[in-house]
């Protein structure tokens, strides 16, 4: 390890946690009040592009996903009290969890079971809007179910969307490309599950794997696709149209409140507990979030002790200049959504001044929380999904938070989310796999 990372070791304790596997909790010192935010390399304007864009993508999904009727083509999962698994939390892990617990179900959105049917479908529907508009076959304001005919298909068809994935990029970039007609190739990296590898291939992907990394099977993908003028890349460690499709979360979530009657205001703040891997899904949903509801909502991040790119990203102020493997971390964890070793490199600049902290997890502990979970509430979601409790079972960081932010009063009155990822779509016997780890 060079002299300068060792600095940081010696001078930051989640750093030093960190590089010894330890389970931590990193306070941003950065956080910045809504007056002093000053982010310039995205803007608001950017989440209405996206959150328009999906509407007008709504007839034509509701066309080709029948699952999508009911809720007239928009691609939206359910928030869920869970005051069962608050108790089992308090009682487990004595969390002293006051206030009311919820659930943000993304493990369920339909289409692809995981957050990335937000970022990752958004990307791809963009990308045929760009080449259906410039090939003047469609405009704005036509019905755009008419994308779902044979034109349209044999249009695509003579296009490729490329991906390097963990997986649940993979299969959400793979089964909306494949829907529209486009020609799709996934790049795989060792992390990825068998069988999102056989259902992407049962769903007409080219499905590419990889002995080594995801940062590997990116590179290769970019590589790949940069040789061929028909070919478009998902590039996860700079997109900002996944980072988009994420934010529109927000609005959607203020909705969801609303109807549910849970004020969110000064009195009761609202607490969001996010899984990252490179960034974009928890980078887009706190940018969304905060500019629903400003200063009143609080962002934490989650990673495995493995895996906890963005927590070293930000603790050292470094971003995508580091990763977990400069300082001997090995990158490996059963979380495989969130096996990711170098960040994004614009997600941890742009929620710099957004962000309230970062806990870590180790492997373990997600299957007892997922087992937790299925017991009190009846809901699975997959490893990677259940570091969204890595926070909360840290009162006395949690606590240390709370102090600073001035909330200690207010926590009776908290709304905390914890979001849950990915998990809708794992068959069963890899369900039941995942029940007996760890016992
Ligand atoms: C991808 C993923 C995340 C994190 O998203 P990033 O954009 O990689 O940070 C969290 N949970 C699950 C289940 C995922 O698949």
């Amino acid at each position: 390890m060079n002299n300068e990372l060792k600095k940081y070791i010696e001078t930051v304790p989640a750093v030093a946690d960190a590089a010894a596997l330890k389970e931590t909790f990193w306070i941003n010192e950065k956080k910045r009040k809504e007056k002093d935010w000053n982010i310039t390399e995205v803007c608001p304007d950017q989440i209405k592009d996206a959150a328009d864009r999906l509407k007008r993508f709504a007839p034509y999904l509701k066309t080709v996903f029948p699952e999508l009727e009911k809720t007239d083509g928009i691609i939206e999962s359910e928030l869920r009290e869970i005051s069962r698994m608050k108790n089992f939390l308090n009682e487990e892990y004595s969390a002293g969890i006051e206030g009311r617990l919820m659930l943000k179900m993304d493990s369920d959105l339909p289409v692809s079971g995981s957050v990335k049917a937000r970022g990752g479908i958004y990307e791809v529907l963009k990308h045929a809007e760009d080449l259906a508009l410039e090939a003047g076959m469609l405009k704005e304001d036509d019905d755009y179910s008419i994308l779902a005919g044979k034109e349209f298909q044999d249009f695509f068809g003579k296009h490729t969307v490329q991906v390097g994935s963990t997986g649940n990029l993979g299969m959400s970039i793979g089964i909306m490309s494949a829907k529209l007609g486009f020609h799709v190739i996934v790049h795989m990296s060792a992390d990825a599950k068998q069988w999102k590898k056989d259902l992407l291939r049962s769903r007409g992907v080219e499905v590419i794997e990889y002995q080594d990394d995801y940062c590997a099977a990116v590179e290769q993908g970019r590589k790949n696709s940069d040789k061929d003028p028909m070919s478009y890349f998902v590039d996860d460690e700079n997109s900002q149209n996944l980072f988009m499709g994420y934010s529109v979360a927000g609005e959607r979530l203020k909705a969801q409140l609303e109807e549910q009657n849970i004020p969110v205001d000064e009195e009761h703040p609202l607490f969001i507990y996010i899984p990252c891997g490179i960034g974009g899904a928890p980078g887009g949903v706190t940018y969304g979030v905060k500019q629903a509801f400003g200063d009143n909502v609080y962002c934490f991040f989650t990673e495995p002790t493995h895996a906890c790119c963005m927590m070293l990203g930000m603790a050292t102020g470094l971003h995508d200049g580091v990763s977990v493997r400069d300082f001997d971390i090995d990158g490996r964890t059963d979380a495989d959504g969130l096996a990711v070793g170098r960040p994004s490199a614009f997600v941890g600049r742009v929620v710099e001044p957004l962000v309230s902290g970062i806990a870590t997890i180790s492997d373990n502990k997600l299957y007892d929380l997922m087992r937790g979970l299925l017991k009190e509430e009846e809901i699975f979601i997959e490893p990677s999904s259940c570091a969204a409790f890595a926070a909360l079972i840290r009162p006395e960081d949690m606590q240390d938070c709370i102090e600073r932010e001035g909330l200690s009063e207010k926590m009776k009155n908290v709304t905390h989310i914890a979001w849950a990822t990915g998990g809708g779509m794992v068959p069963q016997e890899t369900r039941d796999a995942y029940l007996k780890m760890g016992l």
